[in-house]
């Protein structure tokens, strides 16, 4: 089978390595240029285009910000999976937002934000502490401002009045205190089958996901089963294909959707090692129509995100259950360049191996690890 995938990062890459075995044959699109590259090498590749998306069996996304032209022709040729107007919701908050509360899933308190004048008295509303996220294009951090008291919104205005907000609004969430931030990652096919990776907590550091721990500690059968109940709401409504990402805050007893993402997700990384379908094989499998495969985690795993770290010392794989993936990418501030997954028998002695791993691995460029590692052991 053929796979034509829009995006040609690390994602791809990593669904091009799962598809190998099974006989998938990924291939990227490079989106700023339309060249045909190979998901590894990322050599250009001597056909075009057009030709690509006719040869594909299936065509999916490694990211939702594909431009919009490309994913018009994408959904035109009929074998966008997943389809575009669930690609579309992940990649603007307003819809995203609207879904939430079409489909009464409880998320953070908000308000759009179409003109600057919206923003007086906002803090009366939705309380002093408050996250201003651009609604199209922001990732990773980037495209939010984030409000301690109302005279940080006074010095934000100039900065805003340049913003056309018309065309990208802006969502005003309240600043919620939650406990921890966890993800559920699942795939449907299109009979509606899916399957469900256990939950995962996720620790991040400047907007930007470090580290993630699954199965996460602490996690009751409701728990689970709340986060699987938001899934399958949404993915039955959207009547999704693949593998989708539901990322949230625990509160209480009681998750809060914070976002979607119509694709393979950097918090299911650990299923590399830890499943026996990774979220890789699985997205394929669901989007090709074939069995999906089994999601449970063989141990306790750990993956650590190698951010704008170009140079990991190698011997960190004398440490027993670690791989390291490199993505091969130049180095860029905040870029990913790779990860680390980790396994273990039981959470104290995964925390031991992350700290060993602190010898390799500077508190600069991972800022997470001595927290997790002392958690784990607690
Ligand atoms: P996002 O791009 O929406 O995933 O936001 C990036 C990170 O900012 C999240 O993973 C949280 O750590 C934090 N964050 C986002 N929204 C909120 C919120 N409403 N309250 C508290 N923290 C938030």
């Amino acid at each position: 089978m053929q796979v034509l995938v829009y995006g040609a990062g690390q994602l791809a890459q990593m669904l091009y390595l799962a598809g190998v075995p099974m006989g998938i044959h990924c291939l990227a699109v490079d989106v700023g240029t339309r060249d045909i590259v190979h998901p590894v090498s990322k050599d250009v590749m001597p056909v075009s285009y057009t030709q690509a998306l006719a040869d594909a069996d299936v065509v999916t996304v490694e990211f939702e910000h594909v431009p919009d032209l490309l994913l018009a022709e994408a959904e035109a040729s009929g074998k966008l999976k997943p389809n575009y107007p669930s690609i579309a919701i992940g990649a603007d908050r307003v819809k995203e937002k609207n879904l939430l509360s079409r489909l009464d899933i409880a998320n953070c308190q908000y308000e759009i934000i179409t003109d600057v004048a919206q923003l007086t008295g906002i803090c009366q509303r939705l309380g002093e502490r408050i996250i201003l996220k651009a609604s199209r294009d922001g990732y990773d951090g980037y495209g939010q401002w984030r409000i301690k008291e109302p005279a940080d919104i006074t010095a934000l205005q100039t900065e805003l009045a340049e913003l056309d907000l018309h065309k990208v609004p802006l969502v005003a969430e309240v600043m919620v205190d939650f406990e921890r931030e966890l993800s559920i990652l699942g795939a449907r096919k299109e009979n509606g089958e899916m399957v469900f990776y256990p939950l995962a907590e996720n620790l991040h550091y400047q907007g930007q996901l470090h580290v993630s721990v699954a199965p996460a500690q602490n996690v009751n059968s409701d728990l689970q089963a709340q986060a699987e109940a938001y899934f399958r709401k949404i993915a039955d409504h959207l009547d999704f294909v693949g593998l989708l990402a539901v990322e949230l805050f625990q509160v209480g007893d009681q998750l809060l959707v914070n976002e979607l993402a119509p694709r393979v997700h950097n918090s299911g990384h650990w299923s590399m090692v830890g499943c026996d379908a990774s979220q890789f094989a699985n997205h394929l499998r669901a989007i090709c129509d074939l069995p999906l495969g089994d999601t449970h985690a063989r141990k306790v795993h750990a993956m650590l995100n190698v951010i704008a770290f170009d140079k990991p010392d190698k011997r960190l794989l004398a440490t027993p259950e670690v791989n390291l993936h490199w993505y091969d990418k130049g180095y860029r501030p905040k870029r990913k360049m790779g990860h680390i997954n980790l396994s273990a028998a039981n959470y104290t002695e995964l925390g031991q191996r992350i700290d060993s791993l602190r010898a390799y691995l500077p508190h600069s460029a991972f800022p997470c690890l001595a927290a997790t590692a002392k958690k784990l052991q607690a």
